[in-house]
């Protein structure tokens, strides 16, 4: 999808929507990275629901009950089957993009399902030339970018796009450093060579990882912090190594993420945080009018000083709220009552189904 067909592909998803029995609506995603959270949250909420999944993760969906409706397909490309998504539209089905739209169909512009949230910002997600535009219209602080290898002054992490989950990104200390390491990585088979050239390499901030999602409802006006985590990656075992032997056995360990940790934060520090959340919600209106519909998550790293640096923003549900099913410590602060990203999700939809409002969370 192109940045300049969005309002003429919002305004086809919302005349599908016109033909929906508002009664019977049911909330539907792929089987896959958050789709438990978003499930049982939907059903909490009193809806029907639909998952997608591939034969070989059928077991999770079964095992856990959550889904009325099990569609079973080969591969996530089928989602793009006029004859599927007829299907879903035929059930009243809202999908509930999450990170495996991104990552595993990519052409959000063929899935012609209504979808919750701002198909136009997950597009800006996937770009990150313009991720780094919208966090610095917010004044959010980010790592230092560094526009070619021979720049390379400090620590730096280099991503690779296509580099799912962690997995693949390196450090590097200057550029012959990243020669080299870019090189095995393309022996490795995990990068092209043509790839080498399109790194993004980031000032390496060291510190403490922390992720918050944020929840925007257009219907209450009001920007919610529902839970905060951080990352279980394979180099977190580094530490249980000594430095010695890190070094004598070549140990390289990836970031590829495997699980979350719930976090909670100094309070002191919650601030900039909340204002953070704020202010990129405020720039979202500008750039994809009408703005944030729905979760988002800041990654941020706070070094030695506490001071905020935010490195990447997704612009839909991130697998790390499934630390707060379910609730965190502050969705239940806001609601008092049980409230992770999957049911509040499906708190929104029905708010808006009764409000006569649920148009304003489709895209
Ligand atoms: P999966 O269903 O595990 O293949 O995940 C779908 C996509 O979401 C992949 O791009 C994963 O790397 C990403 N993903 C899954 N779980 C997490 C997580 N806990 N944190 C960050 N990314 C994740
Ligand atoms: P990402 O896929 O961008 O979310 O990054 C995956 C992991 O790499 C994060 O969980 C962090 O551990 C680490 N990371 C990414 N960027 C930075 C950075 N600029 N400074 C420090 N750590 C980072």
């Amino acid at each position: 999808m192109h940045f300049i067909e969005c309002g003429a592909m919002r305004d086809r998803i919302l005349k599908l929507l016109e033909d929906y029995d508002y009664d019977r609506i049911a909330i539907g995603t792929l089987g896959s990275h958050s789709a438990l959270n978003i499930l049982r949250g939907a059903k909490d909420e009193g809806f029907r629901t639909v998952c997608v999944c591939r034969s070989r993760e059928r077991i999770i969906y079964e095992s856990f009950g959550v889904a009325d409706e099990i569609i079973e397909i080969s591969d996530y490309s089928d989602v793009l089957n006029p004859k599927l998504q007829q299907k879903l539209r035929e059930m009243n089905v809202i999908m509930i993009p999450h990170g495996s739209f991104n990552a595993y169909i990519g052409k959000l512009d063929e899935i012609m399902i209504p979808l919750f949230g701002n198909r136009e910002l997950m597009l800006w997600e996937t770009d990150r030339a313009k991720q780094r535009e919208w966090l610095e219209r917010a004044r959010l602080k980010m790592p230092k970018r560094f526009e070619r290898p021979e720049d390379i002054d400090r620590l730096v992490i280099v991503k690779y796009p296509g580099a799912m989950g962690g997995k693949g990104y390196f450090l590097a200390t200057n550029p012959e450093d990243f020669y080299e390491k870019a090189k095995r990585m393309v022996e490795a088979g995990i990068i092209r060579e043509e790839d080498i050239a399109k790194a993004e390499i980031q000032e390496y901030i060291v510190g403490a990882n922390v992720y918050f999602s944020f929840f925007y409802s257009p219907l209450l006006d009001r920007v919610e912090l529902i839970a905060v985590d951080r990352r279980y990656e394979p180099v977190d075992g580094l530490g249980r190594v000594p430095a010695e032997v890190q070094i004598e056995a070549g140990l390289h360990p990836t970031y590829t993420v495997i699980g979350n940790f719930p976090v909670v934060l100094r309070e002191s520090l919650l601030a900039k945080v909340l204002k953070a959340g704020r202010s990129v919600v405020d720039v979202s209106k500008e750039i994809a009018p009408p703005g944030m519909v729905g979760p988002f998550c800041l990654e941020a790293v706070f070094d030695d000083n506490a001071e905020m640096f935010v490195f990447e923003i997704s612009a839909r549900i991130v697998a790390g709220t499934n630390v707060g099913i379910p609730n965190s410590p502050y969705s239940y602060i806001i609601w008092g009552e049980n409230m992770f990203m999957g049911r509040r999700i499906a708190r929104e939809i029905r708010m808006g189904i009764e409000k006569g409002r649920l148009e304003e969370l489709i895209y």
